[in-house]
């Protein structure tokens, strides 16, 4: 029998990174097993479910490249079809229409639970089981007519001829009653897995309060596709051995359910964005280029930029772009209205002293080639007459020049800027930051 899983959102708000984790398992799974991965809209919720939100679906699946086989099916497409198995189900007996409390607003149709323990194998937690007193009957048509998540979910998945569902942890008990309710139809259910919930450093329900929790929030942060791809294909799996960085193709070959974990999956961002410090890494440097102009798309100092020296900033910082956002912290590469961290300038600049060290650099770098080993070396000569430990200097200059803490190499950057910029800058520096 071949494979076909299906990723079964409700379109009512932002996708998030838990429910595409689940997109992605279910679309490794049938890729590795040659099946299908199939996309089912469970749009029944007319008041909640919203054409922008059904947009932000589509834009994960396509960002993450986690393509669909088939058309997709719209639940809210089939409702008469679902209700066709409601009144099955009470023509057969295991099912009963009520008037829930009496109100008169109608009957709804309520599933009758056999009355005997519910048991099945889950691929992910082994052997579960409920028992009979423990599992009460369910509304599967509401009073004003319409079929609840339990119907359409179980009869679409029939439709689909899914073979395997690959769900959160959330949907573990529903399970229960949707094994009864296969029974009553006389038809095999499905495999069950049910993955772990991705939780914070906390152990809580890892949300919107912890950092980016959904799948846009990551876009727009700078995130690689790929790298997330990866990263969230660990979360709860493993390959088996200790590979973290691999390629789509690897993580479809060593994908089995049997390795999925069972304990819940700790988010890490600070892993996720060392990951994707990887993947940035490894880019082509055009390919690099090419995604840090559509960062900063928006920038008038990197529109007007020359092509070549933009892409001389570019290979110089590449290894140190770890979310393409950082892009935007350039400016001081191309502009000099950049802003000076106030930080930084407190802890290098103000302080007594540097403001004559700044002074005599300038006069000391204004007559050797502008190369890094001559930087150094009148760094250097800088520091022993000031009486400063070596590198003690580095931070202060890399303010003055930069406006900030961190970056590349000093001097490369230095020689990149040119000794013009670097001169007016630490005069700058000397006249309005120092004492
Ligand atoms: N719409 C349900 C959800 O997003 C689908 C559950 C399932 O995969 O069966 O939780």
């Amino acid at each position: 029998m071949s494979v076909r899983v299906r990723f079964a959102p409700s379109p009512t708000g932002n996708v998030h990174i838990g429910n595409i984790r689940t997109a992605i398992f279910n679309w490794l799974f049938a890729r590795h097993e040659g099946g299908k991965f199939l996309l089912r809209v469970e749009d029944t919720d007319r008041d909640r479910s919203t054409p922008e939100a059904l947009r932000a679906v589509l834009d994960a699946l396509n960002w993450l490249g986690l393509d669909y086989d088939e058309e997709p099916l719209y639940q809210s497409g089939r409702i008469e079809a679902h209700l066709a198995i409601a009144e099955k189900l009470v023509q057969d007996g295991h099912a009963y229409k009520e008037d829930k409390g009496g109100t008169g607003k109608g009957e709804c149709v309520i599933f009758k639970m056999p009355g005997k323990d519910a048991v099945y194998t889950d691929l992910v937690k082994g052997e579960l089981r409920k028992e009979a007193k423990d599992l009460k009957d369910f509304v599967i048509v509401r009073s004003d007519g319409t079929p609840t998540f339990h119907l359409a979910n179980i009869a679409d998945d029939i439709e689909m001829r899914i073979t395997h569902i690959i769900r959160g942890d959330d949907h573990v008990e529903n399970t229960f009653k949707h094994v009864a309710f296969y029974e009553a139809l006389g038809v095999t259910p499905p495999s069950y897995g049910h993955l772990p919930m991705i939780v914070n450093a906390q152990g809580k329900p890892y949300s919107k309060r912890d950092g980016a929790a959904f799948v846009g929030d990551f876009k727009e942060k700078g995130f690689h596709p790929d790298a997330l791809f990866n990263y969230l294909a660990l979360l709860g799996w493993s390959p088996g051995d200790d590979r973290e960085k691999m390629t789509r193709q690897e993580i479809i070959e060593a994908f089995t359910l049997d390795r999925v974990k069972s304990g819940p999956s700790q988010m890490d961002l600070t892993k996720l964005t060392h990951m994707n410090a990887e993947y940035v890494a490894e880019m082509t440097l055009d390919d690099f280029i090419a995604r840090m102009k559509d960062v900063l798309a928006g920038t008038e100092w990197a529109l007007n930029a020359d092509e070549s020296y933009f892409r001389k900033v570019a290979e110089l910082m590449q290894s140190r772009t770890h979310l393409y956002s950082y892009a935007s912290g350039w400016k001081y590469f191309f502009a000099d209205d950049f802003d000076y961290e106030e930080k930084p300038v407190n802890k290098g600049l103000k302080k007594d002293g540097v403001g004559q060290v700044l002074n005599n650099l300038v006069a000391a770098l204004e007559g050797i080639d502008f190369l890094t080993a001559e930087i150094e070396k009148v760094i250097h000569t800088a520091e022993v007459a000031a009486g400063v430990k070596q590198g003690k200097l580095n931070f202060s200059i890399r303010v003055a020049v930069t406006g900030c803490a961190t970056g590349a190499g000093l001097y490369e950057t230095m020689v990149l800027l040119g000794r013009e910029k670097v001169l007016k800058r630490l005069k700058y520096a000397a006249d309005n930051f120092c004492g």
